[in-house]
Parts: structure tokens; sequence; C-alpha cells
């Protein structure tokens, strides 16, 4: 071993720490080859849409609602800045819901129109696509936040119990599971192991440049302000109306102004995607190795 591998005594760095440091990134997973959304034909589609469906969804609360494939949903900010916590399943099939994980390693941190959802192994297909993002001027800010993101999980009350104790009922996590059971007729018990990571529609964050933390802020979001998908499966998604608010302060708690949601569903005349079909399952053959 040679003295330049040795630790530098006084500050424990090795003596190439900066050289490794400096080693520019690669991204981990080149998007070019990602199947196109054909968003023209889709906003051509939109054109001809009627309004077949609304539900809202008040504060601290959340609600369930269903979209046909080639249908759009549009989520819209009504009253007050709010912020929302969406889960997406396969309505004939549970087991296949919204990859928040793979959604993010795929698109960035964040989402936005031209974008979609994907959907779990062993499926890994769009869910649903982006086709309308109000607040698409945001971009980065100068903390490096962003809306929508796909980096937090939802709230939930085994964290507010492991961090501050209590026994809080409204975060994300339990108005899913009880608007989920309610409409599936499930136990909450049932129910609760379907509700996984959201799409944080609306939500203001990033991580922190000193520690990697995950941060909020108030989100941007006016009344007024919308984000629409274009449903590539037949949907059942879920909508809360975040405890958080417009997420500036503080969630897991009644302290912070909660407003509704407002959930529309458009769809387009009989003949406005003639020939169009939903996404297929992932091509991957499913043997892992084994014959
Ligand atoms: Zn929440």
């Amino acid at each position: 071993m040679s003295n330049t591998e040795l630790p530098n005594a006084e500050t424990g760095l090795p003596s190439d720490a900066e050289e490794r440091r400096a080693i520019p990134p690669v991204i981990c997973y080149p998007n070019e080859t990602l199947p196109k959304p054909d968003l023209p034909r889709y906003l051509a589609a939109r054109e001809t849409a009627q309004k077949t469906d609304e539900v809202v969804v008040a504060p601290r609360q959340a609600a369930c609602f269903r979209v046909a494939a080639g249908s759009f949903f549009r989520i819209t900010s009504v009253e007050g800045a709010q912020v929302g916590d969406l889960n997406l399943w396969n309505d004939a099939d549970l087991s296949e819901r919204f990859f928040s994980g793979k959604t993010r390693a795929l698109h960035g941190t964040h989402v936005t129109a031209g974008e979609r959802l994907w959907s779990t192994l062993p499926h890994l297909r769009p869910m649903a696509t982006i086709v309308a993002d109000s607040l698409g001027w945001y971009g980065i800010d100068s903390y490096g936040g962003s809306v929508h993101d796909v980096i937090g999980t939802r709230c939930d009350p085994y964290t507010g119990n492991l961090l501050g104790g209590g026994h809080y009922h409204h975060c994300c996590h339990s108005n899913l599971t009880r608007a989920l059971a309610d409409e599936l007729n499930l136990s909450l018990a049932d129910a609760e192991r379907h509700v996984h990571d959201v799409l944080n529609v609306f939500m203001c964050t990033g991580f922190t440049r000193d520690t990697g933390q995950y941060f909020m802020k108030a989100s941007p979001v006016r009344p007024g302000d919308y984000l629409e998908f274009f449903a590539e499966i037949d949907l059942l998604g879920a909508l809360s109306a975040c405890p958080g608010g417009d997420c500036g302060s503080e969630h897991t708690s009644d302290s912070a102004a909660c407003y509704p949601l407002l959930v529309e569903v458009f769809t387009p005349e009989s003949t406005a995607l003639d020939g169009w079909q939903s996404p297929a399952r992932n091509g991957y053959d499913g043997s892992h190795g084994r014959s």
C-alpha cells in the first residue's frame, strides 16, 4: 500500500477524495427508448369529450372514482391551496397499481405533461398519461423544489406515532384506506394492504442540498389549477385531500387549513380513439433465468 492511499491523518479523507467525488454522473435510465404517448391524438380526442362524472373530495378525507380506458380525469384545486395524494389501481386487478418508485426512476422526482404513471411489476405499463398541467410553468425553484412529486410516500399514522406518539386518523394513508374499504366493501385491514405510495398532486417538495432530507413548502397551487390525465387502462382511483393543506407547515394534524379537491371525468366521442388500445403488459418473459 502506498502512502497516497492512506487517509489523511487530519481529515480522515482519502487523498483522492475530491477526484472520486468529481466523477460525473450518468442517467440510470436513459428514457429515449420509452414508448412515447401519442399526445396529439389524445388531445384531439379530448376536444370531443363530455364530462361524465364528478367527485368532490372533502378536506382531510379521500374519495374513489373510476375512469374507463380512453377517458380523461382532471384533478382541480377549488376554494384554496390544497395538496392531493393519488392512488391508482387497475380496476379489474388491484395487484396492478401505481409504481411511484419506477415512475421516479424513469421520469425524475416530479412529473408533468407528457409523462406517465407506470404500474407495478410484473405489469410495468403506463396506467395514465399526464396531458395537461397548469403548474407546468413552475419548473425547479432555487431550493430544488418542484410540484407533483413521486418522492414522498403518503402521510400515515404509523410514522406520526413513531415521531410524535398519538393516534391521528386523517392522514392520507388512513383516508385512502377508508375510501377504498367503502368503495369495495372491504374490511379496513383488507383495504389497507392495497394502499400504496402516491403521486403527490400539487405538492411542492425536494431534497435539501446539505442534508439530503425530504422537504415540503407551501404549494404554488391556486384555485383553478389542475392536473389532467388520460386513462391508459380501466382505472380505479382514490384521492385524499391531505391534512397538510398546502403542505407549507405541517401534516398529520388538524392544524393546517384544508380545502376540497375536485375530480372530473371526461369521455371522448366513441370514434375519437378508433383503433387505439390499452398498452400491453410488459414484454419480459417472466422466467427469471429458469426454464
Ligand atoms: Zn397527506
